[in-house]
């Protein structure tokens, strides 16, 4: 198989698979508990925050463990109910719609806005929002969940409030996440009614999961991935772009290779609808995503590639490649084996369906 859908989740890495099965039968107790079993859980999960804080440069009190990203994003937004929400029209939907379903008037306002973009990779102007906001007393929210482990995070270098973590986009468990909460800053906890994470979330700590994610912050942290992304991957990804370019006729990218994450390539292919491309090219082992996976399912066009390109048709011809550290040369190659075939194949019905009509 050709895993090309690393930005939708990351097969577990062989540290966050072992780590969780000694987990398992090791760190089974309830780590609130006062006794020895729940002491050692407690300390397991400890250290896990210590790897998160010191990755990006925060204080462990600073980062709150969650089920994922949804959830801190939702938590940052219901702290900000009632207030003003701007938002890039790039975010996750677990940010613009609940943006727009919580969202006011009363100041201060709360900016959110990525670093990267999920679906087509690309960087949006963080500094500047950040200026802007601290120019009117606002706070700053980021999604860094395709950012950890692809770039170095430095959430104080970039001034943020707060800033959203998953750790199954790094190698670790699904339903596992991270809140950076600024010292200080507003919070509303999301789910209420235990002591956890200093009240700040209740429900009986996820050791196991928080282990794993451990393992993953590891394994990022000792291999500097960002380095890997910055030269293996990069090269890999903008590869397969000139070989799409070159190779396939009515091709385009959306994304823009000089002004994103190293690991995501979107393309369209014109007159080829993205959801037949995905399974022609599941097919034969290569696995991809349109658009984003979080909205498949969803027949509208993805809500990025409509805010990037304003074209409907360019959205629905549209492919996601997004790499991985399992990811190697002979990938490209075989993407670039079946790709044009898939692509052409899918033209001439296109154009015969035209005909017809
Ligand atoms: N934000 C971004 C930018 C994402 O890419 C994703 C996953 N597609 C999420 C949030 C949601 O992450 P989770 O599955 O951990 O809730």
């Amino acid at each position: 198989m050709v895993y090309l859908d690393y930005a939708a989740t990351s097969p577990l890495l062989h540290e966050a698979i072992k780590a969780m099965r000694e987990a398992e039968q090791r760190f089974f107790a309830n780590a609130s508990a006062l006794h020895t079993p729940g002491h050692l859980s407690l300390n397991k999960i400890e250290e896990t925050r210590e790897l998160l804080a010191q990755l990006i440069n925060a204080e462990p009190d600073e980062i709150i463990f969650t089920s994922g990203a949804s959830e801190s994003n939702n938590t940052v937004i219901r702290t900000f109910e009632g207030h003003k929400i701007i938002t890039s029209p790039l975010e996750h939907h677990s940010i613009i719609e609940t943006a727009k379903a919580l969202g006011g008037k009363k100041t201060p306002a709360l900016y959110s806005y990525m670093l990267a973009n999920n679906e087509i990779g690309e960087f949006l102007p963080i500094k500047d929002i950040v200026k802007k906001a601290r120019k009117e007393g606002g706070f700053v929210h980021s999604d860094l969940t395709q950012v950890l482990g692809k770039l170095p995070i430095d959430v104080k270098a970039l001034d943020l409030d707060y800033a959203t973590f998953s750790a199954h986009k790094i190698g670790g468990p699904i339903g596992v996440g991270a809140l950076y909460v600024r010292n200080g800053v507003p919070f509303k906890p999301l789910i209420i009614g235990g002591n956890q994470e200093k009240k700040r979330r209740g429900t009986t700590y996820n050791t196991v999961g928080i282990i794993g994610f451990g393992a993953a912050l590891k394994y990022v942290a000792e291999h500097k991935t960002w380095e890997i992304y910055d030269t293996k991957i990069r090269t890999l990804r903008d590869e397969l772009a000139r070989r799409i370019l070159k190779e396939i006729p009515g091709s385009s990218l959306n994304t823009d290779l000089k002004n994103s994450l190293p690991n995501i390539l979107n393309a369209s292919f014109e007159a080829a609808e993205g959801e037949s491309i995905q399974l022609y090219l599941d097919a034969e082992g290569i696995i991809v995503s349109t658009g984003s996976a979080c909205a498949s399912g969803d027949i509208k066009p993805s809500h990025v590639l409509m805010a990037k390109t304003g074209d409907a048709e360019v959205a629905h011809s549209s492919i996601r490649f997004s790499f991985g550290l399992g990811n190697t040369k002979e990938d490209i190659d075989k993407v670039m084996e079946v790709l044009p075939g898939v692509i052409d194949r899918l033209q001439k019905i296109s154009t015969l369906e035209r005909k017809k009509k």
